[in-house]
């Protein structure tokens, strides 16, 4: 990819006219381990097919994240597939921060999701900054903008319909959400929630900024597969799941979440579907799935709103 053939910016790839009835994009982790790498091509191959506006990929902390996020970003990118890449401060230097945004646009990489990531070992814990790095997101944005290399990205941020968990109030989080959207950043992804009303609310909040609180606010949806794992990840995000869900998903799993998987599936299928179609009558501008690398439940939700045929249920992922 050459410098002249840059990646469509995100906020662009929205407007493209969809297949379906609203463009819809997915969240996919670099993989670990061999099978991993074999779900996540059958999964950005499905996608890609399927007509997703644009594919993103995370930025886990520490470790070998670092090379495997902008291996997975380029390949995706190449498919082709308008491609997100996460990066965070978690354990960077300023300069490696650097290091990494130069690498990202010198792979033809050119969306990034600027964030700030959560502390090592205990994700609601206290936020210590690395020594030499940055302490916002909202900074990383201002790093991006300092570089030239990276001068066509374009930068989306992290929105939080419940807030975010260290936010002292709503007002607070709306304030540094401005902030972000202000600075220079094009559109939010939201974290995953599940009750529209918190969506429709941080919209409001934002909409007070009449001229960045009106960019994209791209919901963040995850269909329910487990009980359990969703459960960890709300705990994780310091979000809540509604109660009303929360017993209508112990209903299904009548006390044998292993005996009862397929109709804890069906009831997490069921929700994000209802969700995705009040999303779409309020004016959603994507609907953005966190897969965790499989198909199949996002497959079924598209489905269900007519924007997908029906997914092979050989196949678990
Ligand atoms: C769509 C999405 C994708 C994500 N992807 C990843 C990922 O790939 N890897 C990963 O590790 N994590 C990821 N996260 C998690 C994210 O890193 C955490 O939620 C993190 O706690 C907050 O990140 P942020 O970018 O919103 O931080 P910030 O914008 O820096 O905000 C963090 C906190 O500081 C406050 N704040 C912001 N600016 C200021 C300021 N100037 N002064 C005082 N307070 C301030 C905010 O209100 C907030 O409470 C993702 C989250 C979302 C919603």
């Amino acid at each position: 990819m050459t410098p002249t053939n840059y990646q469509l910016a995100i906020s662009d790839a929205l407007k493209r006219p969809t297949p379906g009835r609203i463009p819809f994009s997915v969240e996919f982790m670099p993989p670990r381990d061999d099978a991993a790498e074999a779900r996540l091509k059958h999964a950005a191959k499905t996608f890609h097919d399927l007509g997703a506006s644009f594919v993103s990929v995370t930025y886990g902390a520490g470790g070998s994240t670092r090379e495997r996020t902008a291996r997975v970003a380029r390949r995706l990118a190449r498919q082709p597939l308008t491609t997100l890449v996460h990066l965070t401060l978690v354990d960077h230097t300023r300069e490696e921060l650097v290091d990494i945004l130069r690498e990202y646009a010198r792979l033809g990489l050119s969306n990034l999701l600027a964030l700030r990531g959560d502390p090592p070992g205990d994700p609601l814990g206290e936020w210590i900054p690395t020594a030499g790095g940055l302490t916002y997101a909202s900074e990383l944005i201002e790093l991006v903008q300092s570089l030239p290399e990276c001068e066509h990205f374009e930068i989306g941020i992290a929105s939080f319909p419940e807030g975010h968990y260290r936010a002292a109030s709503l007002e607070e989080d709306t304030h540094y959400t401005l902030a972000k959207l202000r600075a220079g950043a094009n559109y939010s992804i939201t974290q995953m929630f599940f009750d529209v009303e918190h969506y429709l609310r941080l919209r409001d909040r934002l909409a007070v900024d009449a001229e960045h609180g009106h960019k994209p606010i791209i919901p963040g949806l995850m269909p329910i597969t487990s009980l359990r794992s969703v459960r960890r990840q709300m705990e994780l995000s310091g979000a809540a799941l509604p109660p009303a869900l929360e017993r209508r998903l112990e209903r299904a799993a009548a006390g044998d979440e292993e005996a009862n998987r397929e109709a804890i599936r069906e009831v997490g299928i069921e929700v994000t579907t209802e969700m995705a179609e009040r999303l779409i009558a309020e004016g959603a501008p994507d609907l953005h799935f966190m897969t965790l690398n499989l198909v199949r439940a996002t497959q079924e939700v598209l489905h269900n709103l007519g924007m997908a045929p029906a997914a092979d249920m050989d196949v678990i992922r």
